[in-house]
């Protein structure tokens, strides 16, 4: 049983400790907080034991009335690994102050310059990679949302060049210090957005990248052009994707004519409406002159939490790639 630490309890750390706990092989021996919000006492009535994420503030917590086992270098000394979830540029520092210190294994996530890990991580692109690893990194939302369709669309037809469109949520939900309440931001201007160089990371594809900023907080959209190597029919495509869990092939017909149709589906069936597959619309798959047009959408908060719990198998190397993929869908609904 591997024992799992999640440092930085916020939208990515609180749905990580939750799809580990649902693992055989793994469990959750402690979760950090900055502070004694009402995340923290979530935490605690969920039955996590709860650490101080910054040291000096073990008091803070007990002023606030609420029961801290210690520090995060306590929880680090009763862990194998640590899923390090803390906000942008953070993680790094945390791997300087602790990680490195302790010599346990970490996993980070996509926020964090690829240089902080030995390897960056998609489950179906580079399982392998990760294989003993000591220092891991799970891209971004994007990334991980471009990496799987990709991978499937090179293995079965190959990829000459891609072009993609990102139209990004502007913030997440909870977020209310910052926003984009009327315009729509090119972000960045210039060319190219970071999306396709992260891709890079995990995927060996000629990929170019735009991203734009729009004032929604719910799913990120993605519209991809992808040159293929070989000839396709649309069918094939479909075919390719129906058979792969990690994504859900949706269709106007059926009513999901937005993402707030996606996430009202994900109301009813999901717990926090955490989707976690990439969901392509079925009727957007269209090859026109050898180039392949796909639109899907990313539930930005929920994507990469798969990707985590597959990570600590490649870096314990528990089980083989499918074996992984296949645990952790079945644990987490996606089918
Ligand atoms: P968040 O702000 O929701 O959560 C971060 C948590 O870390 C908060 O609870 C915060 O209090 C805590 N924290 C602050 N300082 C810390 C420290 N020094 N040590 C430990 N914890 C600390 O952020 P998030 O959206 O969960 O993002 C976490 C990481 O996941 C980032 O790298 C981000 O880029 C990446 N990511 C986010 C999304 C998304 O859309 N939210 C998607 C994919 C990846």
């Amino acid at each position: 049983m591997i024992k799992v630490a999640i440092n930085g309890y916020g939208t990515i750390g609180k749905r990580v400790a939750d799809a580990v706990n649902c693992q055989k092989d793994m469990e959750v021996v402690g979760v950090t907080k900055t502070k004694p919000d009402f995340e923290a006492k979530l935490a605690v009535k969920k039955g996590y034991k709860l650490y101080a994420a910054i040291p000096e503030r073990l008091k803070v917590f007990e002023d606030a009335g609420i029961k801290v086992e210690g520090t995060i270098e306590d929880l680090i000394e009763k862990a194998d690994v640590v899923i390090d979830c803390s906000p942008n540029k953070v993680g790094a520092e945390n791997k300087a102050k602790y990680y490195e210190k302790a010599g346990i294994k970490a996993i980070f996530q996509g926020g964090e310059k690829k240089d902080v890990a030995e390897v960056s991580f998609n489950a179906l692109s580079n399982y392998d990679m990760a294989k003993g690893k000591k220092f891991v990194r799970v891209v971004s939302c994007n990334t991980t949302g471009l990496t799987r369709l990709l991978y499937l669309i090179k293995e079965n037809f190959g990829i000459k060049k891609v072009r993609a469109t990102m139209i990004r949520r502007v913030v997440d939900p909870k977020e209310d210090k910052k926003g984009l309440v009327n315009g729509i931001m090119p972000n960045p201007v210039k060319l190219p957005s970071h999306h396709g160089p992260d891709v890079q990371t995990v995927l060996d594809v000629n990929i170019t990248t735009t991203a734009f900023k729009v004032p929604t907080t719910l799913m990120h959209v993605h519209s991809i052009n992808i040159e293929l190597e070989s000839d396709a029919k649309n069918e094939d495509v479909i075919a390719v994707l129906e058979n792969e869990p990690r994504i859900m092939l949706v269709s106007e017909e059926e009513g999901f004519t937005s993402t707030t149709k996606v996430i009202e589906y994900a109301r009813e069936c999901r717990m926090r409406y955490d989707i976690f597959e990439n969901v392509v619309w079925r009727d957007s798959i269209s090859i026109v002159d050898g180039e392949l047009y796909v639109t899907q959408a990313i539930h930005q908060e929920a994507i990469v939490v798969p990707e985590n719990v597959d990570a600590i198998r490649a870096m314990f190397e528990l089980a083989e790639r499918d074996e992984s993929m296949k645990i952790t869908n079945e644990s987490l609904g996606i089918c």
